[in-house]
């Protein structure tokens, strides 16, 4: 590829809305562009990664056994009130009406349409097991969609829906998308982390969440360093042994605050023994949500507790009693007083909530205060999720710690669920109908990239893993429109790594060396020959990875093959 005749935009600044590292430099280097909250036109640039992110999704898929089909983004009411989801999901089900006032939702997922396919396709055990998967455009009404294409509202998955005989065969279809995961995500470069989730309403212990380890992730999961154990926080406290913790405190109910203003106040309002059992609250959240963290005992890591109020699915955030005495400005053993942490609250929205505030810092020019969840708009029941940093890991291995994940996939064992709901039986060796057992499988496109960024960007710009770059290797010429030698040398060796399957951009736009090098840097392209008059005429071109603190000189002749070796 030509750079003129392809599409750059990069930006100096990254729009004011735009709140985490990824999102700024995805908006910056010209991957994305907002259109409305959580919903984005891919631009040339950031397809072309997200088309790699697909097709190795789409490779193992394959190599694993699955079969791509297409399921319509648009699906009717009917397949939805079958299996009663219709009416569960609530309003992050996306529905409409056609001009003959008929329901139809944009699907979030597709376990209806996949068991109607295979009721009516899949009769006999002989046709079994299979697993078809698509990759396909996804509408879910986030409450608060953020951090540009990581919690978007459309987004794009992979889904897979397997079909088998009885359970155990389903365990082996699980087993398998299991392992490719792990292929698919080494392959993406990707750090990450397989953690048993919680399994919500159809029990057992099938159910893995794929996490990338970034400080930003919405996700906190457990894990024990000195075993494989590891799992969501959600369902930490399910699978830890009794007695590992100190007793939980009475349940929080919804919280719609009467205008709390005084710790106090709150503490009756929150209906905790706050002199029995806890020497600091942290309250922190965004808008229309919040996290409490008890700090109990002496201090103890294993000891902080973390409280969910109204509308909050998961903690926002886990620290030790010294953070957040540091941040709050608490005395050890005093009652610290109540925080409100994060970016994410600008000075318009603390304005919106002064009802909701109380508490300030005064050590600090910055506002602190605490956010009730004026906007909740699911007020339920809170659950009391403990902290678990410290405590024994379930598997007697060793102490767990805690740290921050980005899911980018989910593999669920399913059993029975949606085939009884829907009557989708094959007929199996004896004659008698039976129930398909089933499994879905789903892995975040679109989520991936903005969780790769996380892991690998300086302050240049993106550092891509040479597999999901947008481009591998990109030709900077200086002068190329003027240098007759420089020019010569480019495009031969533009020729030969394109000759040699590399995807390689050439910089053919006559720009200075600092602006090429600079928008380079911020796409984040893995590679960088720089062709230059003075080099040439030693007979030399330099190289450079862009995690590479300066350049090596390569001879010309040397060039294709030096690059070659340095691909990943
Ligand atoms: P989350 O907990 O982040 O809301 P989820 O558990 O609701 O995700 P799943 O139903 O398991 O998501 O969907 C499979 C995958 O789709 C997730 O693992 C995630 O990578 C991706 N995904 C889910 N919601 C979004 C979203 N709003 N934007 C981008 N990707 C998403
Ligand atoms: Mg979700
Ligand atoms: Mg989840
Ligand atoms: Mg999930």
């Amino acid at each position: 590829m030509r750079a003129s005749q392809f599409f750059l935009s990069t930006l100096k600044e990254a729009p004011a809305d735009a709140d985490i590292v990824s999102q700024k430099l995805m908006l910056r280097a010209g991957f994305i562009r907002k259109v409305a909250a959580g919903v984005y036109t891919w631009m040339p640039m950031g397809l072309k990664s997200l088309r790699k992110v697909e097709n190795i999704v789409r490779e193992e898929m394959n190599r694993a056994g699955a079969i791509e089909l297409s399921m319509p983004v648009v699906q009717p009411a009917g397949l939805w009130q079958e299996t009663g989801r219709w009416d569960k999901m609530g309003d992050e089900l996306l529905r409409f009406k056609d001009r003959h006032e008929r329901d139809f939702v944009i699907q979030p997922t597709s376990e209806e349409v996949v068991t109607d396919i295979a009721r009516s396709e899949l009769k006999s055990y002989r046709a079994l097991p299979k697993n078809f998967y698509q990759i396909q455009t996804k509408f879910r009404d986030e409450r608060r969609p953020r951090f540009g294409v990581m919690r978007g509202r459309e987004f794009t998955m992979k889904d897979a829906y397997s079909f088998d005989r009885d359970a155990e065969a389903a365990g082996r279809s699980y087993d398998n998308m299991f392992a490719a995961y792990c292929k698919i995500f080494d392959r993406l470069g990707l750090s990450y982390r397989a953690v048993a989730a919680d399994t919500g309403a159809i029990g057992g212990d099938r159910s893995h969440e794929f996490q990338v380890i970034a400080d930003t992730g919405e996700d906190a999961i457990v894990y024990c360093p000195d075993s494989d154990y590891a799992a969501n926080i959600e369902l930490a406290e399910a699978v830890a042994p009794a007695g590992t913790r100190p007793a939980a405190t009475a349940p929080l109910t919804k919280v719609h605050t009467p205008a709390v203003k005084t710790i106090a106040e709150l503490v009756d309002f929150l209906k905790v023994d706050i002199k029995q059992t806890v020497k600091a609250v942290v309250v922190e959240g965004e808008e229309g949500e919040a996290v409490l963290m008890l700090v109990r005992g002496d201090h103890e890591l294993n000891e902080i507790k973390a409280e969910k109020v109204a509308g909050v699915k998961k903690p926002l955030s886990f620290a030790s009693p010294t953070l957040i005495r540091e941040a709050f400005g608490a005395q050890p053993g005093s009652l610290g007083p109540v925080g409100f942490k994060g970016r994410v609250i600008a000075d318009r929205t603390v304005a919106a909530m002064a009802d909701f505030v109380i508490g300030a810092n005064e050590d600090d020019q910055h506002y602190t205060g605490a956010n009730f969840g004026r906007d909740c708009a699911e007020p339920e029941v809170a659950d009391l999720r403990n902290v678990v940093a410290g405590d024994a890991s379930p598997d007697g291995k060793g102490v767990l710690a805690i740290q921050r994940g980005i899911e980018v996939g989910h593999v669920f064992y399913l059993g029975t669920k949606y085939s009884e709901a829907m009557g989708a039986t094959f007929l199996d060796e004896d004659g008698k109908p039976r129930f398909f057992e089933m499994g879905c499988y789903g892995i975040g496109v679109t989520r991936i990239l903005g969780a790769a960024i996380e892991q690998n960007h300086d302050d240049k710009g993106i550092i891509w893993p040479d597999s999901i770059a947008p481009f591998t290797v990109v030709l900077c010429p200086v002068g190329y429109d003027r240098n007759e030698g420089v020019k010569a040398a480019a495009d031969q060796l533009y020729a030969d790594l394109a000759a040699a399957g590399v995807d390689v951009v050439l910089d053919d736009r006559g720009e200075r060396p600092g602006a090429m090098f600079a928008d380079w840097e911020l796409i984040g392209v893995p590679h960088r020959v720089t062709i230059g008059d003075r080099g040439l005429k030693d007979g030399k071109v330099e190289y450079q990875h862009r995690r590479d603190a300066a350049a090596t000189a390569v001879a010309v002749g040397d060039a294709l093959g030096y690059v070659l070796a340095r691909l990943g």
